[in-house]
């Protein structure tokens, strides 16, 4: 039997764990910072601070997440209990990108431990100061057979993709994902994709437009844009779009003042070709807000782009990055045709003060999850399944969805012996009648 298959190892396994993150918090922040420059506050926010919650919420939930679950019987079994077991797959393979890169390897790596699965995990190799810690903390934690890091690039996570795994959970690109499905195809390898897309974000003629702007300026520019939720583009009624763009604006400056360039709070993109790629898609559009640019330090400001070509490059594909364009829409039938231009997105975003078209284009359109009135925060809620649809992603986590995800459910029968009932057995002759009865009240 796998030794982690006991529940007590792995709670203790994970409470030996929340004591090293937290003993190493600084050093994440830090090396945090020293990847791409990102801001303390958002480390603490949207890193280790996110990943303390999910911590001490699977620790106190891992016992009655792991217990077999008794479920009603069927009376066609009578007498029986009935009851689904959560079996730890066994050997998974977690793979994370740069953007949120301590949070993106350890929130699934966490679950796959309370599950009882055995874990390697892959940080990007991008980050490689935030890359190197995970690899301490896991190294100092675990036995290699239990958890294990891996570090490395591209090759890296082709030759560990060449192996054979029980589960593969994998967050990244589109196009990397489809590389990861077909290695896991090669064995029927089960897979999760958290990918990314092209996320619309709607502000109505009546929505509430300070607001409405300041809580998309946080949640686009958190993280320099390079958040796999942020609003990819605006879609603004044209009745406001004008008023919404000065309110935009305002709310920039009063986030990163002036010359955000010198803003402890604004982060810098990951690499120069990132930074090469950003800047490539705003020549030729209608730059009304920012747009400068420092190579030497991969610095993009928070730029809004106006009434961009719904066929030019910037429209075409995920931004990721501090770019905003702003489209404006008339009618319903606008925005239909605009939105399923796209593949499914991770993330969809409404502002309006008219509850039910806010429900209607929740219920219209399909989407990882999202807000109404608001940007990003459904991720902050463990009791919400994050996941995407589409071309956005397959499966979801967090909380128990995450332990589920990394669970096989195990349908058990116990059957009574004191009773058995005669009308299923051969010879079959004279008990349709009866069986149809029987499946029609029982079934
Ligand atoms: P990426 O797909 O380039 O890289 C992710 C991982 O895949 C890295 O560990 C990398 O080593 C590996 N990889 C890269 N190329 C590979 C190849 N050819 N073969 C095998 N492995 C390869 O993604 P990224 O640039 O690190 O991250 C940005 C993307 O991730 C965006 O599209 C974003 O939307 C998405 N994302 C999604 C979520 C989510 O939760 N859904 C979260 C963060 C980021």
């Amino acid at each position: 039997m796998s030794f982690t298959l006991d529940i007590h190892h792995r709670k203790q396994a994970l409470l030996k764990l929340l004591n090293s993150v937290q003993l190493h918090e600084e050093a994440i922040i830090k090396a945090l910072y020293d990847d791409f420059k990102k801001p303390a506050f958002e480390s603490v926010f949207s890193e280790t601070s996110f990943i303390l919650a999910e911590l001490n919420h699977t620790i106190t939930n891992i016992h009655k997440w792991a217990k077999p679950q008794r479920v009603l019987p069927s009376l066609l079994n009578f007498p029986s209990t009935d009851y689904i077991y959560k079996e730890p797959y066994g050997k998974v393979l977690i793979i994370a990108p740069w953007n949120y890169p301590y949070q993106l390897v350890l929130s699934p790596m966490i679950a796959a431990i309370a599950a009882g699965n055995q874990v390697v995990v892959k940080p990007s190799e991008l980050t490689p100061n935030t890359s190197r810690i995970i690899a301490k903390i896991i190294s100092e934690t675990f036995d290699k057979n239990h958890v294990d890091c891996i570090e490395g690039g591209v090759e890296v996570t082709q030759q560990l993709l060449a192996q054979r795994w029980d589960y593969i959970f994998f967050t990244g690109s589109v196009t990397v994902g489809k590389i990861v499905a077909k290695a896991a195809a090669e064995n029927l390898t089960p897979v999760t994709l958290e990918l990314g897309g092209k996320n619309p974000c709607i502000v109505a003629e009546n929505a509430n437009l300070k607001l409405a702007a300041k809580r998309i300026v946080w949640g686009k520019f958190l993280n320099a844009g390079q958040t796999c939720i942020a609003p990819d583009y605006i879609l603004a009624h044209q009745k406001i779009k004008r008023t919404f763009i000065d309110y935009l604006k305002a709310e920039i400056t009063t986030a990163y003042v002036e010359n955000p360039e010198a803003s402890p709070d604004f982060a810098r993109i990951i690499n120069a070709k990132n930074w090469k790629r950003l800047v490539t898609l705003l020549e030729n559009e209608t730059i009304v807000f920012g747009g400068n640019s420092n190579a030497s330090d991969c610095y993009l400001s928070p730029t809004i782009i106006d009434e961009p070509n719904l066929e030019s490059p910037v429209m075409h594909e995920e931004i990721f990055g501090p770019i905003l364009p702003v489209v404006s829409f008339e009618t319903e039938a606008d925005l239909q045709r605009i939105i399923s231009k796209y593949e499914k997105p991770l993330s969809l975003y409404v502002f309006s003060d008219d509850t039910q078209f806010a429900k209607k284009i929740i219920q219209n359109f399909s989407f990882g999850g999202g807000c109404i009135n608001d940007t990003v925060v459904h991720f902050a809620n463990k009791r919400l399944p994050f996941g995407g649809v589409g071309h956005s992603g397959i499966g979801a986590y967090h909380g128990k969805f995450a332990f589920a995800t990394f669970s096989h459910h195990k349908p058990v029968v116990k059957k009574g012996n004191w009773l058995d009932l005669p009308f299923r057995y051969a010879p079959y002759q004279g008990k349709i009648k009866l069986i149809k009865n029987v499946l029609k009240w029982f079934s």
